[in-house]
């Protein structure tokens, strides 16, 4: 396993993950001002093992700061190899793993002794259902759907041991609602959903939970690029298309930033997480209250 873990998944190890992960990985941790302590004083996640997707960018790099801060040691996956090396070498506490999760069989070969899964990896495509590209929606069912599925159902088993677990998924106010031309990633969102749910009811008698977080729009490269695309395909400036478009369905007027998405994580493997599972929380700026 070790073997083609190695050859999928090509790390820029400076030890063995297994020996990294146990020695809670965070020999140079920075610890900000936010970090979360236990009853004992000691950083909330001292001693866990934390897997984020999609870590390279945007969400995923807000979480992996958040989670190294609160004591985890962090397995930064990503496709994105160059991504990687910059976040992580601005955060010591954080092992880069490329990894593409498209490639299922790579995924299977990620490893299992995590204690709490992020599922954040994501993409867009936008398009009427007629001229929707059925590879396009594949990929992303597959990314967004089916690779947390294939790491849930290898990491539960090593967070029903230790009696503790914590699965956090990163849907949308898409997963609760849906919007025109983007069926491959309302479809994944809302499978996503089920899953989280799935997930809550079997693991709860083992000390595990699962919910999804709903953000609006955040601001992260993805949000950047839809909103480039949509001012060159209305002919309208940017500020329009965040103003007009963007904004019309919530209250709070403004892009919610990564940070604001890493701050409720926090809660959901924080000291008061216990019961709370099976949930979406909406962080929409009110977009869901309509
Ligand atoms: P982003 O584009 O900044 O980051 C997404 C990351 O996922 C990138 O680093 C990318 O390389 C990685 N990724 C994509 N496909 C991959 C693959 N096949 N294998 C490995 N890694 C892959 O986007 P973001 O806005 O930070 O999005 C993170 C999550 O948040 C996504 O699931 C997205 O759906 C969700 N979300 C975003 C917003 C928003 O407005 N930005 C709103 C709601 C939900």
């Amino acid at each position: 396993m070790a073997v083609v873990f190695a050859l999928i998944c090509r790390t820029r190890s400076r030890v063995p993950l297994s020996e990294w992960a146990a020695e809670g990985g965070h020999g140079r941790l920075r610890v900000t001002s936010k970090v979360m302590t236990s009853g004992s004083g000691a950083a909330v996640l001292t001693g866990r093992t934390a897997l984020v997707t999609g870590a390279a960018s945007g969400i995923g790099a807000a979480l992996t700061r958040r989670l190294v801060a609160d004591g985890a040691a962090v397995l930064a996956v990503d496709r994105d190899e160059a991504g990687l090396k910059t976040l992580t070498g601005e955060i010591p506490g954080a092992q880069p793993v490329v990894c593409d999760l498209s490639d299922l069989d790579a995924v299977d070969a990620l490893p299992a002794g995590v204690d709490v899964l992020v599922n954040n990896a994501g993409l867009q495509h936008v398009a009427a259902l007629p001229e929707f590209d059925p590879d396009r929606f594949s990929l992303i069912l597959r990314v967004m759907l089916e690779a947390p599925f294939r790491l849930v159902r290898r990491i539960l088993p090593h967070m029903y041991g230790r009696g503790w677990g914590r699965v956090i998924n990163i849907s949308s106010v898409h997963g609760l609602r849906a919007s025109p031309f983007k069926a491959a990633y309302v479809s994944a969102k809302h499978g996503l959903e089920g899953l989280s749910k799935v997930i809550a009811l079997e693991g709860a008698s083992h000390g595990v939970t699962s919910n999804c977080i709903n953000p609006a729009y955040v601001r992260t490269a993805l949000v950047e690029r839809q909103i480039a695309d949509q001012a060159r395909s209305h002919g309208i400036d940017e500020n329009t298309v965040i103003e007009q478009i963007m904004l019309t369905p919530v209250a709070v007027k403004r892009l919610i930033e990564p940070d604001e998405v890493a701050d409720l994580a926090a809660v959901l493997y924080g000291p008061a997480s216990a019961s709370i599972t099976g949930s979406s929380l909406s962080v929409d700026g009110g977009w869901t209250a309509r």
